[in-house]
């Protein structure tokens, strides 16, 4: 009977400065000369519209003040070297020539796979690199370690070839697949895009309205929304469950094609279409009974009922936080949660564990973050109540038996940018 006692613990972020001295000096240390830059791009927590990215719906990151710094210098070959400073410190070294698809082992895949996907993209100019990686972003808990990585090394290498992408909002959805190439075609890893988005185009103190119609162009698909919570004296917890990572690929792809056998039953081009048609019905409720009214399979109307309540609940919190009602935002937060466990069926106890003890804590509402089977949840409190908030959930895990979970505070932060 001690664990229960143990002080949760609380995640800063690092000191943009520092990081740069710290990054510059591992890269300096590995490679023996000094970098061409560091570059930086943060994690990021979805608040609401989970699932909905590939079902063309919307959803609503923002960026965390938790970053991963790289730095790099470009070479004359193709060969990528690279050292983070998680693990042992071992460099990896990959070659970009005659590269294919999940040809390299480790998380090396992942700013190698953003070299490949430039250069499949046809930026034949962009050459190997050295790169040394410096972060603070918790990694595999759902807040998008990998997107700051793959993000911060297609600023790094669009800066260093001159690709002439990074300084406008078009161009760096340029960089954006290639980034999201990298985690699908190289490290293996599904994504939808949500994450690149958001650590390439959050700004400080606004959220990402980000509208994933693949019909839409780039400006049309991303609109900022205020997101100042100190304004409304508010502070949002994140707390990383550590809950141990379930199969949750194959569930991943097991929802997205339930979701496009349903769209095809419907007949729709995706799910966002009826989400739309059941919106703009005189009246809703009904519309959306008829809907699943017309699916022959129980769990699909379950999948088809979170998607579609999901993207309205997007607009609802866009909605009450831009008039300042945190009683609606809260409540919105804990329908999102509690479809995503009985409809969308994606939680695992440490996230309605952490959830239900931040709710019984005094948060206006809390819901799980990200894909599920593991990761994050967020909790909307009152400024100076996270770590308490945080506190009781670690007690209740250790009571429990959990993995100790880990926590911090989210602002709205600034997407990648060059550091130095
Ligand atoms: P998440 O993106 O939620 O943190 P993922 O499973 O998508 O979780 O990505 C985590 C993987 O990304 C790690 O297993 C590792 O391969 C890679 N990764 C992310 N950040 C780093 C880092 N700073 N150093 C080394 N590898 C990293
Ligand atoms: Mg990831």
């Amino acid at each position: 009977m001690t664990s229960d006692n143990r002080t949760v613990q609380y995640l800063e972020p690092l000191n943009a400065k520092e990081a740069v001295g710290k990054v510059a000096e591992l890269f300096v240390d590995t490679f023996g000369a000094a970098p061409k830059g560091v570059w930086s791009a943060p994690g990021r927590v979805n608040l609401i519209g989970e699932h909905t990215d590939y079902n063309a719906g919307l959803c609503l990151p923002i960026a965390l003040p938790h970053r991963t710094f790289i730095a790099l210098s470009p070479r004359k070959d193709t060969v990528v070297r690279l050292v983070s400073d998680m693990g042992d410190k071992a460099v990896t070294t990959t070659d970009l020539e005659d590269l294919k698809p999940l040809g390299v082992k480790g998380w090396g895949a992942y700013p190698a796979g953003v070299a490949w996907a430039l250069r499949e993209a046809g930026f034949a100019g962009v050459q190997g690199f050295d790169a040394a990686f410096v972060s603070c972003v918790p990694v595999g808990g759902g807040l998008s370690s990998s997107a700051a990585m793959t993000c911060s090394t297609a600023l790094a290498l669009d800066d260093v070839y001159d690709l002439g992408f990074g300084g406008t909002d078009a161009g760096r959805v340029r960089l954006i697949d290639a980034a999201m190439r990298a985690e699908n075609d190289m490290a293996g890893a599904s994504t939808g895009g949500l994450d690149q988005n958001a650590s390439m185009r959050c700004q400080a103190n606004r959220a990402l309205l980000l509208d994933c119609r693949p019909e839409l162009d780039a400006v049309q698909s991303a609109k900022q929304e205020p997101f100042n919570l100190g304004a409304l004296g508010l502070e949002l917890l994140v707390v990383d469950t550590q809950a141990p990572h379930q199969l949750n690929d194959g569930q991943y792809a097991e929802r997205r094609k339930m979701c496009e056998d349903a769209a095809r039953i419907l007949k729709v081009k995706n799910l966002r279409v009826t989400a739309d048609e059941i919106a703009a019905s005189p009246d809703p409720f009904q519309a959306l009974k008829e809907t699943l009214d017309a699916l022959p399979d129980p769990t699909m109307k379950k999948r088809v009922r979170h998607v579609v309540t999901e993207i309205a609940r997007v607009r609802s919190f866009v909605r009450a936080f831009a008039a300042g009602d945190v009683t609606e935002a809260g409540r919105l937060f804990n329908a999102s949660h509690d479809s995503l466990a009985a409809d969308y069926e994606v939680t695992v106890p440490e996230l309605d564990v952490a959830v239900d003890v931040a709710r019984k804590h005094g948060a206006y509402g809390a819901r799980m973050t990200g894909g599920g089977f593991g990761g994050s949840i967020i909790a909307l409190v009152d400024k100076g109540q996270g770590r308490p908030v945080a506190q009781a959930i670690a007690d209740q895990f250790a009571h429990r038996g959990f993995h100790a979970p880990r926590a911090l505070a989210a602002v709205a932060s600034d997407s990648a940018h060059k550091e130095a």
